[in-house]
């Protein structure tokens, strides 16, 4: 079967069959893996639910990339990828180990911070652990 596929964003869109019996997009497009899902398994994706592209890419509409899962577990796929990137260290004053967002870590480095806390209260020890050591010498 060949039809013309439109894109749309970052799905691709193309102009549903008559007999297509789920929800048209301004009447008449649907989204390709809609299509793909719908002419393997002949149901169309219950309320609720959502075919997600298990390779990430939206593009890529094959039924095997395609899966059905319920759209609060999608939406919390997307946003653990959407996640910003963390950076592992080590606290100063307890030793124990703790995430910071990446780019604030890259910045507090560019301003010359040294020490890295885990809490506010662990980076008020090692000040004043240092002060008392400037005040020995
Ligand atoms: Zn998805
Ligand atoms: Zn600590």
């Amino acid at each position: 079967m060949s039809y013309k596929v439109i894109k749309n964003g970052p799905y691709l869109l193309m102009k549903a069959p008559e007999n297509y019996p789920g929800l048209k997009y301004r009447g008449k497009y649907i989204y390709e893996h809609q299509y793909v899902w719908w002419v393997n398994t002949k149901f169309i994706c219950p309320t609720g639910y959502v075919i997600h592209h298990k390779n990430k890419d939206r593009h890529d509409n094959r039924f095997e990339n395609l899966e059905i899962i319920s759209q609060k577990s999608h939406t919390k796929l997307h946003s653990l990828e959407k996640s910003v990137k963390q950076t592992f260290l080590i606290c100063e004053w307890c030793k124990k180990i703790f995430s910071r967002e990446t780019r604030n870590y890259r910045q507090q480095i560019k301003n010359g911070q040294k020490y890295f806390h885990c809490c506010r209260s662990c980076q008020v020890r090692t000040q004043q652990k240092h002060r008392r050591e400037s005040v020995a010498l």
